[in-house]
């Protein structure tokens, strides 16, 4: 680490320099993405050190998230896989059923992938970063990224308590509000989704049976509810409409008036989110959130910075892709890393990646009306769904998603 150097205003200066092999990294986010690319850089050859703004134990605890086959395949690519799959609850099976009760359609992992598992979302960050750590990938804690220069040679990165760092390239893996996505196009913005987010894990069955690896969602009336037990934990989500949202309102609102709202929005719900909910303490209930995505981000890398994961691509949580996609850029990034100079390997990587990514970001915004549809629409979305779901889940159909494989 440098004492701080007076930083001049961003100015990318394409060099003769650039069009070297990186040999040296700073990444940005120590979440998924940041970890991952991480590993795999080293793989390649190319020395990484990652820079995480918060403090070990000090984030939330987060609620189920699931990682998909493509994403337990990236993962592999560094070794990661088998700690995240022997931490998670398998859940090979999606089972989505409306508000009457009815199975609209399940959606089954093809056996010859791996199989589905689902752990909460700060976990998988904590496994990563120990995975890394073992690996020998130096990880600084409580350090937040504040800006940076590109000197065409090389760049220099700033935070918050005055130190600097230098390294061949920089990685922005630092999320949906990317500050380093700020330095290169502060222009991008999350959109909302008309959807609020809320969750957590209940320890022990939650009043109700284990799903036997099926994770069950319900378009109910009101509101969107999902859960999964293995008896000894629960976890749970709801996504509820609003379609404008005040800070004030998310601020403002305690626990027990969300669990009012959500207790009204499930009540006339077929299937267990009442039992669920009167389980949920305050502790392991996950603070609101409204959920946003990013359809389209334009640019991904200027000069020796680059985006990866929900920086460069933030899918809703809808598509149940976000933490895969953010670890399959990571390894595809340091696979162009690996091969190509770093112009060259910036575009390599971006030309591999966009479509793929976009493509499910907006899926998920489709499923997202979904979820927030009018009465007149729900009833539409609940009779032709079974059709559409029989036709268009099937592994074939869904092989582009979920069987995903980078070659190292
Ligand atoms: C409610 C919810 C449910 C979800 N469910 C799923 C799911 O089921 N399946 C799925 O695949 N995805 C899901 N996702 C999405 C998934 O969490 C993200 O897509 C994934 O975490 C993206 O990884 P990332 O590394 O790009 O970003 P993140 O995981 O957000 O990591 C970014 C990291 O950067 C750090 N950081 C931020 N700013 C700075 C800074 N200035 N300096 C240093 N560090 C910084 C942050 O502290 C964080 O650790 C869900 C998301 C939400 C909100």
């Amino acid at each position: 680490m440098t004492p701080r150097a007076p930083i001049a205003p961003y100015a990318p200066a394409m060099t003769n320099e650039q069009h070297r092999r990186a040999t040296t990294a700073l990444v940005i986010g120590g979440g998924v993405g940041g970890p991952v690319a991480a590993l795999a850089l080293r793989k390649a050859g190319i020395d990484a050190q990652v820079f995480e703004a918060y403090r070990p134990g000090t984030g939330s605890k987060g609620g189920p998230l699931g990682l998909a086959s493509n994403g337990l395949n990236a993962l592999s690519v560094v070794g990661a896989d088998a700690d995240l799959a022997a931490a998670g609850m398998p859940t090979p099976r999606m089972v989505i059923s409306s508000g009457t009760g009815k199975v609209l359609g399940t959606i089954d992992t093809d056996p010859s992938l791996p199989g589905r598992v689902t752990l909460p979302r700060g976990r998988i960050s904590e496994l990563l970063q120990a995975r890394a750590e073992a690996d020998g990938v130096p990880i600084t804690y409580g350090k937040r990224f504040e800006g940076a220069v590109d000197t065409g040679r090389s760049v220099i990165a700033r935070f918050d308590d005055r130190t600097t760092a230098e390294a061949d390239i920089l990685i922005g893996a630092d999320g949906i509000r990317s500050a380093v996505r700020g330095v290169i196009d502060p222009s991008v913005k999350p959109r909302y989704t008309g959807l609020v987010g809320l969750g957590g894990y209940i320890d022990g069955p939650a009043g109700i049976e284990p799903t036997g690896g099926d994770f069950r969602m319900i378009f109910g009336r009101r509101a969107f509810f999902g859960y999964l037990s293995d008896g000894a934990q629960t976890g749970w989500f709801a996504n509820m409409p609003y379609r404008r949202l005040e800070d004030a309102d998310l601020r403002n609102t305690t626990f027990d008036q969300w669990m009012s709202r959500m207790r009204a929005a499930f009540a006339d719900d077929a299937g267990p989110a009442m039992t669920i909910l009167d389980h949920v303490t305050p502790d392991g209930f996950i603070p609101p959130s409204p959920l946003e995505d990013l359809p389209h981000v334009p640019v991904w890398s200027k000069g020796r910075i680059v985006l990866l994961g929900d920086a460069a691509h933030a899918t809703s949580p809808s598509s149940g892709q976000g933490a895969s996609l953010a670890a399959e850029s990571a390894v595809e990034l340091a696979k162009c890393l690996r091969d190509l100079p770093v112009d060259q390997a910036f575009q390599a990587y971006e030309s591999r990646r966009r479509a793929r990514v976009e493509r499910v970001i907006a899926e998920a915004a489709r499923t997202n009306q979904s979820k927030a549809a009018g009465p007149v629409a729900a009833r539409f979305r609940d009779a032709f769904m079974p059709f559409f779901m029989s036709r268009f889940t099937t592994p074939e159909k869904t092989a582009w998603q979920y069987a995903h494989t980078i070659e190292w």
